[in-house]
């Protein structure tokens, strides 16, 4: 810092030791005057380097002959106000002293009023000129600044947008993949959520991990998922799904939790803590104190849009699906049915139904009790979706009575599937409390064939009649609606 009683600085370039001693004098003890020889003048890089002058003085006789790249050094050289002392014999072109930048010229014999005047002019515009430069670089800054917030704001508004457009979790990850590759170098966006069990003490965790992740690296993934959600749920993890995230595939399949630096955020609505979202970044990736801050903002909107999403996702599922199995409820069914039998009229295709009911329920009921009986409806379910594609299409039609859509299906292909079934729960063993039992099924079995143009509920009118059928011939057995002889399964 400068020494606020140390002498300002002055140059001189080749002042003879009249005009040196005169400057001096004039302006006292508050000033030094460094004079260079004409011959040893500051260079360009003495200009950037040594300590700026208040004011530089030359003699016309040596700005004349200077060679034109110094005077164009000093020209351009503008912290400094340069004064020009006239030659006594010489007259000087005005508009030549002004386009090279002098800020005053003073004619011989040198005197106190002249000079200290010339350097009180000087120094008022080199006040004016830092003040001006001053402003102006405060005037950049605050664009800078500026341009930062407008592309943040604009930042946030896409992912904002963005996310309260799309109701699936999937959606919602896949475009905050996208989005967050405006703010950071992000390689994947990967999410888990969670719920607590009904007994409580523990959670079940539901993953969106990057589609088509190789088994060994989904395993990674999944490891870590778990790990962070057991660390910020602060429970145990008692299960988990794995669902993928939307997108495209591309080479993100690849990326394990090391090929980058991870960053686990977790995702907040109404105060309470649900999720966490997982991002995937290049390993040099660094981040700003406003990126932070921005990254904040935009995690907050997508834990609202997550949050109504997982939401509307539960609600839906109320809504389609059975609340003690569920596998769908008869409502969807009846709208599947419409949507199977219209593809079945317009592709041409096979379409076959299964009509499944357990035998003597109300027995089970009566022996064991009702939960009893409850656990045996979920354990069907489960092993209907072991046995069938996921295309096929499980409804709990009512009580016992379970229906099955096989779409693309012949009558004989349903017939060996419903047998298949029939076998297997006949040979499943019903565990309730220390009790162990078996149940059997009767399944009914019916199609229609391409081109056949029926009603939509002649089918199931038709599987009803062969259910019925099974029963009434002793249960434990498939008939198929047409009447042909059923085939069984070794
Ligand atoms: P069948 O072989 O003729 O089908 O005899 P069934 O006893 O299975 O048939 P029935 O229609 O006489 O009785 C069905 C029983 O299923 C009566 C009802 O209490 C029981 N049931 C229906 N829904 C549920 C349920 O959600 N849970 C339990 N535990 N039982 C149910
Ligand atoms: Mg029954
Ligand atoms: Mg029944």
């Amino acid at each position: 810092m400068k020494n606020e009683s140390s002498p300002e600085l002055l140059w001189g370039f080749g002042l003879n030791s009249s005009e040196a001693g005169k400057i001096k004098d004039s302006l006292g003890p508050g000033f030094f005057l460094r004079n260079f020889s004409e011959r040893s003048l500051p260079n360009v890089k003495d200009l950037k380097d040594q300590e700026k002058p208040a004011a530089t003085w030359i003699p016309q006789r040596v700005w004349s002959v200077l060679p034109e790249s110094l005077r164009n050094a000093y020209r351009n050289f503008e912290s400094t106000q340069r004064i020009l002392i006239q030659d006594e014999n010489n007259s000087v072109d005005l508009e030549k002293v002004l386009e090279d930048g002098f800020l005053a010229v003073i004619s011989t014999p040198l005197t106190s009023s002249k000079v200290q005047d010339a350097l009180f002019r000087a120094k008022e515009i080199s006040g004016l000129y830092s003040d001006l430069y001053r402003m102006t670089e405060e005037i950049i800054m605050e664009r800078e600044l500026l341009g930062r917030k407008t592309e943040q704001l604009m930042f946030l508004n896409t992912v904002l947008s963005n996310a309260t457009q799309r109701l699936e979790v999937a959606d919602i990850l896949g475009q905050a993949e996208e989005d967050l590759k405006m703010l950071l170098p992000v390689l994947s966006v990967q999410g888990a959520f969670w719920s607590t069990i009904e007994s409580g003490g523990a959670v079940e965790a539901e993953l969106f991990l990057t589609p088509g992740l190789m088994p060994e690296i989904q395993n990674e993934w999944t490891d870590f998922m778990i790990a962070n959600v057991a660390a910020l749920s602060g429970m145990s993890v008692s299960g988990y799904n794995i669902s993928e995230t939307a997108g495209l595939v591309e080479n993100r399949m690849a990326y394990s939790p090391t090929s980058g630096r991870v960053l686990a955020l977790p995702l907040v609505a109404r105060g309470d803590k649900f999720g966490c979202l997982v991002m995937l970044c290049e390993r040099s990736v660094r981040l700003a104190k406003d990126q932070v801050s921005t990254l904040n903002a935009a995690v907050n909107h997508l834990s609202l849009a997550l949050n109504n999403a997982l939401m509307f996702t539960k609600i839906r599922t109320r809504a389609d699906r059975d609340g003690l199995t569920r596998v769908f409820n008869r409502r969807s069914f009846d709208e599947r049915l419409v949507e199977e039998f219209k593809r079945h009229q317009r592709l041409n295709t096979d379409l076959s139904l299964l009509m499944v009911d357990l035998d003597h329920f109300k027995n089970i009921n009566d022996t064991y009790g009702h939960m009893a009986g409850d656990m045996v409806l979920e354990k069907v379910a489960r092993l209907f979706e072991s046995t069938l594609r996921s295309t096929d299409f499980i409804a709990r039609y009512g009580g016992e009575e379970f229906v099955i859509l096989l779409p693309h299906t012949t009558e004989d292909n349903a017939a060996m599937l419903a047998e298949r079934i029939r076998v297997k729960i006949e040979e499943s063993t019903m565990a309730y409390q220390d009790k162990s039992f078996t149940v059997t099924a009767s399944i009914g079995v019916a199609s229609i064939r391409p081109g056949c143009f029926e009603r939509n509920n002649e089918i199931v009118c038709n599987a009803d009649e062969a259910l019925y059928k099974a029963k009434s011939t002793g249960r434990n057995r498939v008939v198929v609606a047409s009447g042909r002889p059923k085939l069984r399964v070794m």
